[in-house]
This record gives structure tokens, C-alpha cells and sequence, in this order.
């Protein structure tokens, strides 16, 4: 079979099927090819060698018979331009551009005006003027050394201190003479710092500049990008060799970058800059004060009119908003290069909705939905940082998003006081623990030492929508201030922190808060029709609060109410105490009335709030000493002597119930076996409070969930207490009952809890933890960064499900649950459930539902229709 060619030029690309040019050419050799032939605009001449041969350069380097390739196309293009390279009389001078299929903007390199030497330079001055051609030998001697040669900083100085010595804005401006000094000097730093020259021999310049560019593919910036953006290292960049044109020849020249529409607001109408007598590089390095795309029209209103007519033509083939880099050289509009604009949240939502009612692109909501990121959603969704301000003293992990500027606290006590005086409040702990809702709830962000993406910390936060940085460990806490290395932080000093980055900054830095455009209700509500029937959103919600919330957010119900919420507050505490430690039947149904009655009253709340939507109630599931106080404070107390009789009984009972491995210990199901009366008072206040609701003309649909369970028999069990409840309360309907999915063994023994559950519910938080053995709570501050940056692991698996392991327990336990009933409904409801990875593993999986906090609603809808589309399109 025949190679596929290394070679490909522009006006010669049109039968190569769209998506393989795109992965020969690269994007900007693939849009130049399109540009040159289906849409007839004014592209100068190109070729574009393939990513396959940068693949096989990086891997064995310049491989056999490119030189005669490049010989060969170097012809050709002679042949397109008119001109000959390296001819003294009118050179032809080419620019190399990289270019990948994925767009990787500016983080790869570009040589421009290849094919100078003395004596192209002499003649390219006969042939136009001399300035010109000093400026554009300039040019080429600035970026060879910098790209080709690797020399940088100086190169700054040098031209830095030309523009001082004539006084003028920029170097473009510099007059002949100080141009001419400028590139001696500019040679003789070269000739200084390197062992390399600038070849003279123009094909040489051509052949290394080519090297240069394939070889930016690992450079650091590219590598970086590459690794944030999730971008394979295999792709390769192709290479793009063009005829310059030259904006800087005169002043009917100039170049230019324009967008289609606003990138940063969506508005529609181009915009862009433009520089008179200049380069594009001058456009995009952001050194000169550029004009606005209005003053080019009035400039230049040929070129103007017939740059509109293209990018109509552009934005209408891509059916997106396009950015356009062109140059008019002496009045003649040469289109440089077009891709699809990168932009803001509120752009990207703005344009999607535009371009589905635009009658001639008359883009599909589905199409629509699929060009919204998640990131585009944090950005409108949450405040972030402005540029500057303060000092970054250290990283944690990105557990919430958002940015948020306060005074730090360091005990509950003194953030709740603080926030009661008006302050603005960042509590910074260890970790946080249920005491310090009260304090989380009024502050502005959360900071804390120890605890991974799904510590208490994390999921609070993210629960109420309030940025936090956990498992910052270079943050040493002590009683009055935290310091990290030799900075110290006092309580009431100003930091600021980063939800979206783990950055935590000392000192104030300007908020841009997020504006939340009506456009995302439309898209979302495309992401539900997209993802009705496949796989729906419930909310994680413990408190009519935050069922409004969820509601109002999107929630088609709830998926998980964690009841222990509702058993920490300061006047449910002592009642939960009392049924701990009671002694006798009687202590112990006492205590477990008073409690029902708390918890009717909350259910019916909920319930309310989500009336006609199914809520879905776990029954307790956190190990009992979370409810009694602290061990170590007690014992402190009494050896001071100052316990009394009930504080010692709660020691003793603290003493009882310790155990070494608290999550693997008396919790969930396992408790309830314990203490059955508990379950069956949950369920008994859950039904009455349905009941309540019915006769008030309400719509409840109540599901109930056992948490942890292992094993058939513990799980029916389980089952017949919530069942006999609902038989004591008179009800003829067999209540609805389903299980957890967190422990290897449930999973692996689906078929036998699937005959007792009338649905499953993935905790893959605990299924993590005990699928690894790795703590949740411990190890994102102990040995996940030496795991990730030895590559031991591949990434965290408490932020994206892990695919291999915990994602083939969820496969097995959704066939085996299936095999055993069919058609059974399974959700997810651990913290992956908001997760885009895991969200698209977890379709695979064949999962039902999703249920997620609120705040995380919006980017799990979204991720929830991607992962439909994504299924459905291969
Ligand atoms: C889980 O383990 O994934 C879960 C949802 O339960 P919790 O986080 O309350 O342990
Ligand atoms: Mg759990």
C-alpha cells in the first residue's frame, strides 16, 4: 500500500476526507487547505508536512528522503508564488508554523521571513526599499535565534535598548539606520551565545527552522498545556511552510487578528485589532497599541470590505465563531489562518444559543450542547480571581470552585463571632469535622491541611457552593496563626483562595464575581431533553433548604438524604445521645420517639420541597461515636476534675464505641443490627411524614436506602424492619427499598442483594476507599502527589472514577443486579457523580441516574447529556 504523503499543499488537499486533513495537517494546515479550496478565499501559497512525519522525526529523527520531499515542494511553491528562495534578485521568503489537530494556541513555535542572507536581503532592498529589508532580516534573526537556537532573554534587551537609543514606541518603528544597527547587533549576540549560526544556505534556515517546530511539540509550555488539557503526547504537530506576505512593507499594509463574533461576551459582529506596517507576530505579542477593528474598516476600506465578505463565508463553513489572522500587503487582503475562536463562558453560551436560531447555520440544540465545557459553566457559575494581587504562598487541592477573599479564622468560635460582626470569614482548619457546619455555612471559603477531594470538608462545600482548598499539608496550623515555610498568617490577616486552582494567595486579590447569563437555563434545559430517559439528575440533599435549591437547580428528585445531617444539630444531639446510651428496651424506644418526631418534621419539609419527585432517604449510616464528643477533651476534663456525672457517662459510652478503623467499623447497616429500633423508627417517621403529606394533598414518592451492606441476608433483614414499619402504620403499599453499592463485596454479590433491593445506589466514595484500602479522609495529604508525579497512578481516584477497578465493580455490580431483576434502577450518588470523567465512565457502566449536590447540578447535567451524545456518536 502506498505511504500516505508527507507533503501536502493547501490547493491540493481537497480530496483528503475532512477528518483525516485534519489529522495530517493540523488545524491550521487543515483550515488553510479548506480556506485555498472549497471557499476560494485569498490564501497565499502552502504545503503542510503531515504529523506523521513530526511522529517519526521525534521518534528516529529526520527521516530518510524529507530532504528530497522538501526540495521538491520548495519547487512547487516557487512555482505558486512567482518567486525563487534564495534568489538574490526577488527572494521568496516563507514562514514555518507548527499546528496540531487539537488547538493548542500559541504554546508551539514559528520562524517568519526564512530564505534571508546578505545577499537575499540586498536584493529584496533593490526590489522594495532598504528599511524593509532590514527589518524583515531583523525579524528573521530574532525568531531563528530564539526558536531554532534556543537563545532568549538578551534578545529582549537588545531590542529593548534600540528603542530606548531612538526614542521611539516600538521596534517596527525604529528609522533605517537604527534598524540596520539593530540587527548587527542582534548577529553579534548570536555570533556571542551560541555555537550555532543562522545557516546562510536558505534551505538550511528551512530544514532546521522545520526541526525547530517539530521539536516545540515537547517543549515545556506545549508539554504543560498538553498534560491541563488532557491531550495525548502521541498527535504530533504537522508543519506548515507559507509564502510570507508583508504587512509591514508600507503603510497600505498591516496585519491583523479578528474574531467573528466578541470571544468575550458572544456579541454578534466582528472584532479584533489591527496594526498598520506590521507583522502579525507584533499583533498577538501584545507589545503595540493596536487599533480596533472599526478604525481598520475606515482605514482600509477595500481590503475591509472584502475581509467582511470572508468572514461570513468562514463562520458560515465552520458554523462557529472563527478567528482570523490576516495581513494586507500594499491594499491586496491575504487570510492567513482560521480556527474556531476559543471564548468565555458567557460567550460560548451566548454563541450557542445565537447559532441555533441563526436561520442559515441552524445549529442543532445537540450540536449546541456539545460545544459548552464544563469550564465554561465554572466560569459563569462562580467568582474568580482578577489578574495580580496578594502573593500565592502555597497549592491544596481544587475541592470546591470559586474564589473567595476573607479574614482567616481558625476555630469555629472565632470565625461564627467574626462573621457576626460583619467580617468576611475564612475558616481554616485541619480538617473539618460536624462541628463546624455552623462556622462553614457564614463563611466565604473553606481552607484546610488535611483531607482529600472527598474529606467532610470537601463535600460540604461543594454542597453548599462554597469555594474550598483542601489537603493544603505545607500549611503548619497552630493555636493563633498558620504559616507556611517562614510566612506567617495570623487569625484576622486577609488571604485569598482559589475553589477552581488549590491556589491560596496571602493578602486581598480583586474578585470577578460570576454572572450567571439567562442563556444557561436554555442550554441546560437541551441538556435534559438530550439526556431524559438515559440518564437523569437527582440532587444529594439532607435539608428542605437544599431541596429547594435542587429543585430550582434542575434536580429531577432527590438521590441521596443523608438522615445523620439531621441528627447533629445542638437540640437533636442530646436525644441521639440519649438513645446511645441507653441501658434498658424502655431508655432506648423513649429516646428513639423523641427523635421520630424531630425527624417527621423534617421529611415532611423535604418532601414538600420536592413534592411529585422521588426522595430517596438513607437510613443512618455514620459510626455512633460521630455523635458523642471527643474523647480527648474528656479526658482532659477529667483529669482536671471537672466532669460531672453525665459528661463521665458520655467518656464511658466515647470509650465504648472508639474503634480502630471507624469507617470500616460499627456504621450503617452493620449499626442498625445493633440497634434495630433505629431503622425502624427512620422508616416509621419517613412513612408518617408521607402520610401527612398525602392527606394534605401532597404528591410524596419516598424511596428508602440501606447504606453498606455486604451481604443478602443483612440487607433482608434490614429491608423487613422498613417494611414491617410501614405494615405498623396501616399502609398497604410495599415500601420502596433499595441499597448502597459500597464495598467490593456487594458489588461482587449483586445478584444476591438485586432479590431484596428494588434499586441500587453507587456510594463510590466508600467503593473507592475500600476497593484501594486507600483512606478518604487521609490520603490526598499523605502519598497520592508521590503516586501521581512517580506515575503510579494515573490520576486521583476520588476526582475521576477509577476506570479499571472501581469502574469494573460498578459493570459488575449493574449486570449482576440486572441478571438477578431485570430492569433494576441503579444511581450513582458518591462524588463522581458530578465528575464529567466519571460521569461518561459511568454511562458506559449503564447507570440510570446521577445524584450530586446542588451547587454541582449544572456541570452534571451538562456532562450527563455529553455522555449520552458522546455514546451516540461513537
Ligand atoms: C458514598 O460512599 O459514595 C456515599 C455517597 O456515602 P457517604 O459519602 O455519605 O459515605
Ligand atoms: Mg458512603
Amino acid at each position: 500500500m502506498a505511504r500516505p504523503p508527507w507533503i501536502v499543499f493547501s490547493d491540493d488537499a481537497g480530496s483528503l476526507e475532512p477528518d483525516r486533513r485534519l489529522a495530517l495537517l493540523g488545524g491550521k494546515g487543515a483550515s488553510l487547505a479548506e480556506m485555498a479550496t472549497v471557499l476560494s478565499l485569498p490564501v497565499p501559497p502552502a504545503f503542510t508536512i503531515t504529523t506523521e512525519v513530526c511522529c517519526s522525526y521525534l521518534d528516529g529523527g529526520w527521516p530518510d528522503g524529507l530532504d528530497a520531499e522538501l526540495r521538491t515542494a520548495m519547487t512547487a511553491l516557487e512555482e505558486r508564488a512567482g518567486r525563487r528562495l534564495g534568489d538574490p534578485g526577488d527572494p521568496l521568503l516563507v514562514s514555518v508554523r507548527s499546528g496540531a489537530a487539537v488547538s493548542m494556541p500559541g504554546m508551539m513555535d514559528t520562524v517568519l521571513n526564512l530564505g534571508l542572507n546578505d545577499e537575499t536581503a540586498a536584493g529584496l532592498a533593490a526590489a522594495t526599499d532598504d528599511r524593509f529589508a532590514v527589518d524583515s532580516h531583523r525579524r528573521l534573526v530574532q525568531s531563528f535565534a530564539k526558536v531554532v537556537l534556543g537563545l532568549d532573554q538578551d534578545l529582549g534587551a537588545v531590542v529593548a535598548s534600540a528603542v530606548d537609543r531612538a526614542g521611539v514606541a516600538r521596534e517596527a518603528d525604529l528609522p533605517a539606520d537604527a534598524m540596520a544597527d539593530l540587527l548587527t547587533d542582534l548577529r553579534h549576540l548570536v555570533d556571542e551565545q551560541s555555537d550555532k549560526r543562522i545557516p546562510s544556505d536558505p534551505f538550511e534556515q528551512l530544514r532546521a527552522s522545520v526541526a525547530a517546530v517539530f521539536d516545540s511539540w515537547f517543549g515545556d509550555r506545549a508539554v504543560e498545556y498538553r498534560r491541563q488539557e488532557g491531550i495525548p503526547d502521541n498527535l504530533g504537530t504537522a508543519c506548515t511552510v507559507q509564502a510570507m506576505v508583508f504587512g509591514n512593507r508600507d503603510e497600505a499594509s498591516g496585519s491583523g487578528v479578528v474574531f467573528t463574533r466578541d470571544p468575550a461576551t458572544g456579541d454578534n459582529g466582528p472584532t479584533g485589532d489591527f496594526l498598520l506596517n506590521a507583522q502579525g507576530e507584533d499583533v498577538v505579542a501584545g507589545t503595540h497599541t493596536t487599533v480596533s477593528f472599526g478604525d481598520f474598516m475606515a482605514l482600509m476600506p477595500g481590503p475591509g470590505a472584502e475581509l467582511t465578505r470572508a468572514l461570513g463565508v468562514l463562520e458560515f463553513h465552520y458554523r462557529d465563531m472563527c478567528d482570523v489572522e490576516f495581513t494586507v500587503e500594499q491594499g491586496r487582503l491575504h487570510v492567513l489562518q482560521c480556527r474556531v475562536g476559543k471564548r468565555t463562558g458567557v460567550a460560548a453560551l451566548r454563541i450557542a444559543t445565537d447559532l441555533v436560531d441563526d436561520s442559515d447555520i441552524a445549529l442543532s440544540r445537540a450540536e449546541a450542547v456539545a460545544r459548552i465545557t464544563p469550564d465554561h459553566l465554572h466560569q459563569v457559575l462562580h467568582a474568580g480571581f482578577e489578574d495580580g494581587g496578594g502573593t500565592e504562598i502555597t497549592r491544596g487541592l481544587a475541592a470546591s470552585p470559586g474564589a473567595a477573599v476573607g479574614r482567616v479564622y481558625l476555630t469555629t468560635e472565632a470565625a461564627i463571632d467574626a462573621a457576626d460582626r460583619g467580617e468576611p470569614v475564612i475558616l481554616v482548619r485541619r480538617e473539618t469535622s460536624p462541628d463546624d457546619v455552623a462556622a462553614m455555612a457564614l463563611a466565604e471559603g473553606v481552607l484546610t491541611s488535611r483531607g482529600g477531594l472527598v474529606s467532610h470538608a470537601a463535600i460540604v462545600a461543594r454542597g453548599w457552593g462554597i469555594p474550598c482548598v483542601c489537603g493544603a499539608d505545607e500549611i503548619r496550623i497552630a493555636d493563633d496563626h498558620f504559616a507556611v515555610g517562614d510566612v506567617v498568617v495570623s487569625e484576622g490577616d486577609t488571604i485569598s483562595i482559589d475553589g477552581s486552582t488549590g491556589a491560596v494567595v496571602l493578602g486581598g486579590r480583586g474578585l470577578v464575581e460570576a454572572v450567571v447569563p439567562d442563556e444557561l437555563d436554555t442550554v441546560l434545559g437541551w441538556a435534559d431533553e438530550i439526556a431524559a430517559g438515559s440518564l437523569v439528575v437527582r440532587a444529594n440533599a439532607d435539608t428542605a433548604d437544599d431541596a429547594r435549591t435542587a429543585r430550582s437547580a434542575g434536580a429531577v428528585g432527590i438521590g441521596l438524604c443523608r438522615t445523620e445531617h439531621m441528627f447533629l444539630s445542638p437540640e437533636r444531639l442530646p436525644l441521639v445521645r440519649a438513645m446511645i446510651l441507653a441501658e434498658t428496651d424502655e431508655d432506648e424506644a423513649e429516646a428513639l420517639d423523641r427523635l421520630a418526631a424531630a425527624q417527621q418534621a423534617d421529611f415532611e419539609e423535604i418532601l414538600e420541597a420536592m413534592d411529585g419527585l422521588p426522595v430517596t432517604v438513607r437510613l443512618l449510616d455514620p459510626p455512633l461515636h460521630e455523635f458523642l464528643p471527643d474523647i480527648e477533651e474528656l479526658v482532659v476534663a477529667e483529669a482536671r476534675g471537672d466532669l460531672d456525672d453525665e459528661a463521665r457517662e458520655l467518656l464511658r459510652s466515647a470509650r465504648y464505641w472508639a474503634e480502630v478503623n471507624p469507617m470500616m467499623g460499627t456504621r450503617g447497616v452493620r449499626l442498625a443490627h445493633l440497634r434495630p429500633g433505629l431503622y425502624r423508627m427512620q422508616a416509621r417517621a419517613l412513612f408518617a411524614a408521607a402520610e401527612a403529606r398525602r392527606s394534605a394533598g401532597g404528591k410524596p414518592i419516598v424511596e428508602v436506602m440501606i447504606p453498606l451492606t455486604v451481604s443478602g441476608p443483612e440487607l433482608a433483614s434490614a429491608r423487613e424492619w422498613v417494611v414491617e414499619a410501614a405494615a405498623g402504620l396501616g399502609l398497604e403499599e410495599v415500601p420502596v427499598v433499595g441499597t448502597m453499592i459500597e464495598t467490593p463485596r456487594a458489588a461482587l454479590l449483586a445478584g444476591d442483594l438485586a432479590l431484596h433491593a428494588d434499586f441500587f445506589s453507587i456510594g463510590s466514595n466508600d467503593l473507592t476507599q475500600l476497593t484501594f484500602g486507600f483512606s478518604r479522609d487521609d490520603v490526598e495529604g499523605r502519598f497520592m502527589d508521590v503516586y501521581l508525579s512517580r506515575g503510579l497512578l494515573d490520576h486521583d481516584p476520588f476526582e475521576h472514577l477509577d476506570d479499571e477497578g472501581v469502574g469494573e465493580l460498578v459493570d459488575l455490580a449493574v449486570a449482576r443486579g440486572r441478571a438477578a431483576r431485570p430492569g433494576l434502577p441503579v444511581g450513582v450518588c458518591g462524588e463522581h457523580a458530578a465528575d464529567p470523567v466519571s460521569i461518561r465512565r459511568l454511562y458506559a457502566a449503564g447507570v440510570d441516574y446521577l445524584s450530586c449536590s446542588p451547587a454541582r447540578l449544572p456541570v452534571a447535567r451538562l456532562a450527563a447529556a455529553h455522555a449520552v451524545l458522546g455514546a451516540a456518536t461513537g
